[in-house]
């Protein structure tokens, strides 16, 4: 999809306001150009655990550019795939870790089947003030070690799937202030769009499982998602 017809669509959804995120340096730069023809896109520059083995190099200077991405990220450990060397992974995230304190800018972790190191790692590197684990996928548990560090956790598309009771008691669990939604478009359609690709007018659905799970009314968390969201990035 087109990155206007997807805007267009989202906001016939009362998606507002997007965030698109950039996984490499190439992909940073490409993000950067999509949210400069846009009032309500912003982005992201990143290099992603997949592709830590390409290094950081030219990620830096990007957020030099006048209109600068709000965020560092996506970065973080992917021990599912391991597209890249671990060692590899740790370093290009401490990197990003280090460049987000420099830039007081927020940090967008993914973690994936490595939660003791994205801990231990930014631990060592101290947690940035403002920093949401993207596509959080784990349990009650992983929820209270990334709340104990001052992160958000954002939800995707999975809360609707059968498969992930505990990643709906955390989303349960989860404080009012902390709690986000997204799609990870194109990946992971929510419940009943499964299978097919995924687009940013269909976090609506992602945000009414979560209200459903939270027993709290739709509206009430579309405004606290919303305002969660301002902050972490001071859109
Ligand atoms: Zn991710």
């Amino acid at each position: 999809m087109a990155p206007a017809d997807a805007v267009a669509e989202a906001v016939g959804s009362s998606v507002n306001r997007l965030l698109t995120v950039g996984c490499t340096v190439a992909d940073s730069i490409e993000a950067m150009e999509i949210a400069s023809g846009f009032d309500n896109v912003w982005a992201t520059a990143g290099v992603h655990p997949h592709d830590a083995k390409d290094g950081t190099d030219g990620l830096r200077q990007l957020f030099d550019a006048e209109v600068a991405p709000v965020a560092v990220g996506e970065c973080g450990l992917d021990y599912h795939y391991s597209h890249s060397e671990h060692d590899v992974q740790a370093e290009v995230f401490a990197t990003q870790i280090r460049m987000a304190h420099e830039l007081d800018l927020a940090l967008v972790i993914h973690s994936r089947s490595a939660w003791d190191d994205t801990f231990a790692i930014l631990d060592s590197e101290g947690v940035p003030e403002r920093t949401v684990f993207h596509c959080f996928t784990g349990g009650p548990g992983e929820a209270r070690k990334a709340l104990d560090r001052g992160c958000y956790l954002s939800f995707s598309g999975i809360v609707t799937f059968p498969s992930a009771p505990e990643l709906r008691e955390a989303a349960v669990f989860c404080p009012s202030d902390r709690l986000l939604v997204e799609t990870d478009s194109p990946y992971l359609a929510p419940v009943p769009h499964r299978g097919k690709s995924n687009k940013p007018a269909w976090v609506s659905v992602v945000g009414e499982a979560v209200a459903e799970v939270r027993n709290e009314p739709v509206e009430e968390v579309a405004e606290l998602t919303w305002v969660n969201g301002e902050r972490l990035y001071r859109l």
